[in-house]
């Protein structure tokens, strides 16, 4: 893990859950998002301290445990404040709701597990859209839903995009054909605003600075109406939530041990609901199952 300069006084820590830096004049710094693990944590402590740095502030762009596994211990250690949107606020709060999100109930054992649920930490401040007064300097905070609830980014003064996971790097879509989501309408809406912003200089979690913001949110949104449409033409006859599920893990060739099934499973929920928002599938029970179907049109 290095520190790399972005602009101005915005740097980030590189590596597979890169993690936004802003330097104030005191010497005090802001972190955007805290990566995975308590371990990572102990790492930019190491790091910071020894570029004479003292973490006063942590913004979480969202609830995922790679962007607030750290809070707990750099909350507990720097004494810091931690900054979230209320929807973020309250998973960070109460960890327990993400897994049981995706199980939809009190989640089994193996989903409570640390890679997929951090330790609590208190949020005290919820960021809403608009200026955000941090150390006395105005940052900007912006709405960014779809691939989580209530996910949202972050502007420095030097006009440094930080977006969490609000789209997904070229060589991350590569490798991860099917991509958490839990809002498909909201994340189209998301890919929209960003294209609106025209933003410089971006840094996505993982993946880093985008070179061509443009071509990045182009691919994000062919995967989505890829899935959209390979989830449609299964739909022709009525199929179960799982057998819909079952179909992708094949057709991708995913692997999937338990919590990759239940973050598959959750994206195909999300898939779902916005293809029923948009008129094109409808459900009813049949014998005791949830079936799904294609609303032909002439
Ligand atoms: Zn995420």
């Amino acid at each position: 893990m290095q520190l790399k300069h972005i602009a101005g006084n915005s740097y980030f820590l590189d590596g597979a859950n890169c993690v936004g830096i802003y330097i104030f004049s005191d010497q005090t710094c802001l972190l955007v998002d805290s990566g995975f693990s308590e371990s990572q944590a102990k790492k930019i402590v190491t790091l910071l301290t020894a570029e004479g740095l003292q973490i006063k502030t942590i913004f979480n762009t969202h609830a995922h445990v790679d962007h607030c596994g750290g809070n707990e211990y750099l909350q507990t250690h720097c004494q810091c404040d931690i900054i979230a949107s209320q929807m973020a606020a309250a998973i960070i709060e109460n960890p327990i709701f993400g897994p049981a999100m995706l199980f939809t109930a009190y989640p089994l054992k193996v989903l409570r597990s640390r890679a997929l649920m951090a330790q609590p930490s208190k949020v005290n401040r919820i960021a809403s859209p608009g200026p955000l007064l941090i150390n006395n300097l105005e940052f900007q905070v912006y709405d960014l839903p779809g691939h989580s609830l209530g996910q949202t980014g972050l502007m420095t003064p030097d006009g440094v995009a930080f977006l969490g996971d609000s789209l997904m790097h070229e060589q991350m879509l590569m490798e991860y054909p099917f991509l958490y989501m839990v809002d498909i309408t909201r994340q189209l809406e998301t890919l929209d605003f960003i294209r609106r912003q025209n933003w410089p200089l971006v840094l996505l979690t993982h993946g880093g600075l985008v070179n061509d913001l443009g071509g990045c949110l182009e691919k994000n949104q062919a995967r989505i109406i890829k899935i959209t449409e390979e989830i449609l033409a299964l739909l022709d006859i009525g199929r179960s939530h799982e057998e819909i599920l079952a179909a992708m893990l094949i057709k991708y060739d995913l692997n999937a041990n338990s919590g990759q099934y239940y973050l598959v499973s959750s994206t195909i929920a999300a898939f779902l609901s916005h293809l029923s928002q948009q008129k094109m599938i409808r459900n009813r029970v049949e014998d005791g199952v949830m079936k799904f179907y294609r609303i032909k049109r002439e």
